[in-house]
C-alpha cells in the first residue's frame, strides 16, 4: 500500500519497547509487608499518593500474579526462606525493593535473628534508605526502578583470562546435552510464550542451559522431566565459602561485583560514559556515585581553553 494512501498518521516502534513500556507501566506488587515499614507501604497504596497512576494499586495476594517484590521491614532469619520461597513463586522479569535501613542491613537489628541484608536471601534492584522511609521516598525507588535499571541493557565483557574454563564448561553442556537426549528428556524450560512459538526448541542445543541445573526436574502434569537453570543460591553459596577462605572481613555479597567492575574501570581510566553504558544506567549522575571511590587521574588542573594552545598561534 502507498504510504500517501494510508488517511491517519502513525507511529513505528519496535514491539520490545511496546513490551517493556506495558510492563513497566503495570508492576503489581506482592503482598509482603514484615514490620513498621509496611505501614508506609500501604500508606503509599492509598488515596493520597495514589500508586495507580503507576498502574501499582493492586498489590497482589498470589506471588503468581506479581513482579515487584517489596521487603518492607527487618527479615527474620525464620522469614528468610518463606521470602525465598516467595520471590521463587514470582514471575518473570521480577524485582525486588529493599524498603528501609532494616532490610537492607539489619539496621539496629545487630543480632543473629534478622538478617543483616535481604539481598543474601534475594536479590536487590532498588534500596530505599530510611527509618521508616516516607511514602514519598518509597516512590523514588520505584521510579529509580522504572527508569534506571529496568531501562537499559548490561554489558559485560568476556574476560579472555578466563576462555579456557568457559571452554570447558561447554565441553560439558555439550555432553550433558547428549545424555539427556539420549535418556528422552522432554527439554529445558523456557520463557513464556516461546515453547509455544518454537516447540521443538527445548531440546535443541542452542536452548540448552549454559549452567544447568544438576539434576532434571519432574513436572507433574505432564509426567515428564526438564531442565532448569543452575539456581542463584548456588552462587551465592560459593560466594560466601571463597569470602570466608579470603578472610575478608568486610560484608560481600554479589552484588558487590558490580561495584567492584565499575570501581576497577575507573581505576584503569575507563571514560565514565563507558562504564554507564556498561553499567546500564540510564543518568549519569548514577555511575559518578562510583567516583569518590578513586581518586581520579584525569581530571587535570582547570586551565583556560586560551592557555592551551602551546603554538603561540592565535586564530
Ligand atoms: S527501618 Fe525502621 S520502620 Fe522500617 S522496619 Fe526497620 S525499624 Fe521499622
Amino acid at each position: 500500500m502507498p504510504l500517501d494512501s494510508v488517511s491517519h498518521n502513525f507511529l513505528t516502534g519496535r514491539v520490545e519497547d511496546l513490551v517493556n513500556w506495558a510492563r513497566k507501566s503495570s508492576v503489581w506488587p506482592a503482598t509482603f509487608g514484615l514490620a513498621c515499614c509496611a505501614l508506609e507501604m500501604m500508606a503509599t497504596g492509598a488515596a493520597h499518593y495514589d500508586l495507580a497512576r503507576f498502574g501499582m494499586e493492586v498489590f497482589r495476594a498470589s506471588p503468581r500474579q506479581a513482579d515487584l517484590m517489596i521487603v518492607a521491614g527487618r527479615v527474620s532469619q525464620k522469614m528468610a526462606p518463606v521470602l525465598r520461597q516467595v520471590y521463587d513463586q514470582m514471575v518473570e522479569p521480577k524485582w525486588v525493593i529493599s524498603m528501609g535501613v532494616c532490610a537492607s542491613s539489619g539496621g539496629m537489628f545487630n543480632n543473629y535473628a534478622i538478617v543483616q541484608g535481604v539481598d543474601q536471601v534475594v536479590p536487590v534492584d532498588v534500596y530505599v534508605p530510611g527509618c521508616p522511609p516516607g511514602p514519598e521516598t518509597l516512590m523514588h525507588g520505584i521510579l529509580t526502578l522504572h527508569d534506571g535499571k529496568g531501562k537499559k541493557d548490561r554489558t559485560v565483557p568476556l574476560p579472555q583470562s578466563i576462555l579456557p574454563e568457559l571452554q570447558a564448561q561447554l565441553e560439558r553442556v555439550l555432553k550433558l546435552h547428549d545424555q539427556d537426549i539420549a535418556a528422552g528428556y522432554a527439554g529445558v524450560f523456557m520463557d513464556g510464550l516461546l515453547e509455544k512459538k518454537y516447540p521443538a526448541a527445548p531440546r535443541e542445543l542452542v536452548w540448552q542451559w549454559f549452567f544447568p541445573a544438576k539434576t532434571l526436574t519432574l513436572v507433574p502434569v505432564q509426567g515428564e522431566y526438564r531442565r532448569y537453570h543452575l539456581h542463584e543460591s548456588h552462587v551465592q553459596k560459593a560466594l560466601r565459602a571463597a569470602v570466608r577462605q579470603a578472610k575478608l572481613l568486610k560484608r560481600v555479597s554479589a552484588h558487590t561485583f558490580r561495584h567492584s567492575f565499575a570501581t576497577h574501570l575507573l581505576q584503569a581510566n575507563y571514560d565514565i560514559r563507558t562504564i554507564q553504558e556498561l553499567l546500564g544506567h540510564s543518568d549519569v549522575r548514577t555511575t559518578m556515585i562510583y567516583t569518590h571511590t578513586i581518586q581520579s587521574r584525569t581530571v587535570k588542573e582547570a586551565k583556560s581553553p586560551l592557555d592551551l594552545d602551546t603554538t603561540g598561534v592565535r586564530s
